[in-house]
């Protein structure tokens, strides 16, 4: 169980920031869905509920999203969805039910870097930023492979509008579980990216396999090529949801599936 002693709500991110590290002990809350399951003694559970974070802004080139933003608000937005072919929606549907949804943040997520997370893998195959409030502007990749500079607090991301496909492709033992192994791809031209994640480690693109895929033509020779290649590349690890082998068998079967949607989209 967790315990927090004062619960405070900022009016400005300075006075957010200016209490997350004014002790050790101190806590962002966002949905506060993951904090609820650990035992964390919280000096001050700092809400962010009160500044503004929760919005999706639609813009010319881009999708400026609020750290606050919840599952649910992305799951939902009919312009992410055209955008992205349904990428979120995918991603989001099978986590647990509507009132998890309604409550879990992106910037909790994105922050947290959790291995097992589906949303991170989705969001990897798109070109998107995160607003760090110290640290400033970051690629969503290069926060994933090290995570902020110091104690910081996600404010927003923003999405790129890249014209192209997009799937999102996973594997539990019944809906709601945690993913046993996740995988995401984008293809804008005859460029592609591949995310894996849940492998269990977090999600992490799989660089060989998009240079590998670059250009080709998807015969079911390159798709199987496609599979050696993420399988040798990827790290896998065994956990109590599936070991490392079973891991890099599906591996190769995730991916076939999304590029075999891939190749539908393009007909
Ligand atoms: C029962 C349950 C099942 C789940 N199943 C899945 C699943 O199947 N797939 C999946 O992908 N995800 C799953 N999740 C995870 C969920 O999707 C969220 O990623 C997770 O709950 C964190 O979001 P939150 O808003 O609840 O974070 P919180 O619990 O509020 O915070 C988590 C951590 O992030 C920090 N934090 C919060 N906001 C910020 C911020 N803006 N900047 C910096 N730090 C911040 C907090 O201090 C804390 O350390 C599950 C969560 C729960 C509770």
């Amino acid at each position: 169980m967790i315990t927090i002693r004062t619960y405070y709500f900022p009016e400005t991110m300075e006075a957010a920031y200016e209490k997350l590290t004014e002790r050790r002990n101190n806590a962002v809350i966002g949905g506060g869905g993951y904090l609820k399951l650990g035992s964390k003694a919280i000096g001050t559970a700092v809400d962010l509920s009160n500044l503004g974070l929760d919005y999706i802004k639609e813009e010319e080139k881009s999708f400026e999203i609020g750290a606050m933003t919840t599952f649910a608000g992305m799951m939902l937005h009919e312009g992410l969805n055209q955008h992205f072919n349904n990428l979120f929606q995918r991603a989001i549907e099978d986590i647990v039910g509507m009132q998890l949804k309604n409550m879990v943040t992106i910037g909790a997520t994105i922050y947290s870097r959790y291995g097992f997370s589906d949303f991170l893998t989705a969001l990897l195959v798109t070109t998107t930023k995160v607003k760090l409030y110290k640290g400033g502007w970051i690629s969503l990749n290069e926060f994933l492979e090290n995570g902020p500079k110091e104690r910081d607090i996600v404010e927003k991301i923003s999405i790129e509008k890249t014209k192209g496909f997009y799937s999102f492709q996973d594997l539990r033992g019944s809906s709601s579980d945690y993913s046993i192994l996740n995988l995401a791809l984008s293809k804008e031209g005859d460029h592609y990216r591949v995310a894996l994640g849940a492998r269990p480690g977090r999600a992490k693109l799989a660089v060989k396999t998009m240079a590998f895929l670059e250009g080709k033509e998807l015969s079911e020779e390159h798709m199987e090529k496609a599979g050696e290649v993420l399988t040798k590349e990827m790290v896998f690890g065994t956990n109590g949801r599936g070991s490392k082998e079973y891991r890099r068998a599906m591996g190769k079967v995730l991916l076939k599936k999304a590029l075999q949607e891939g190749s539908i989209h393009e007909d």
